[in-house]
């Protein structure tokens, strides 16, 4: 009997742990996001050769996965296909920091970029 709570215990202990990690995980990944976010807007400012210059060596296709426009908060803009793909309501006047996602091999949200369409030469 005893063996039985303290294993039950353990689940509900082991499920919590994963729980708690999920949650960080997400915090996480929310934090780096609003910081890319804020970064690439200033890099943008002071960079914008560079930034022309690396767009130029820019490979591959968006899949339209969509996920880069809700990386923090999910854009009002965004929405979905009968089949699944991204559709900007504002497409044709879209902001000019989401053309240029990802400007360079750094400007990647970290847990988008394997699973992002575009790529870099020298990656
Ligand atoms: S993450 Fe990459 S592939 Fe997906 S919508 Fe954004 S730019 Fe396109
Ligand atoms: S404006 Fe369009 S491209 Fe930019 S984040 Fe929103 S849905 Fe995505």
């Amino acid at each position: 009997m005893t063996e039985l709570i303290s294993k039950l215990e353990l689940k509900k202990i082991n499920h919590f742990v994963q729980k708690v990690q999920q949650v960080a995980q997400k915090i996480d990944i929310f934090c780096s996001a609003i910081l890319l976010q804020t970064r690439r807007r200033f890099y943008y400012v002071f960079n914008k050769l560079e930034i022309d210059t690396s767009l130029k060596k820019r490979t591959g296709n968006c899949l339209r996965c969509g996920r880069c426009c809700h990386a923090s908060f999910k854009c009002q803009y965004l929405e979905y296909d009968k089949n699944g793909l991204s559709l900007c309501k504002v497409y044709d006047r879209k902001p000019l920091m989401c053309s240029l996602y990802p400007y360079n091999e750094s400007d990647y949200f970290y847990h988008l970029k394997s699973t992002c369409g575009y790529r870099y030469n020298d990656e």
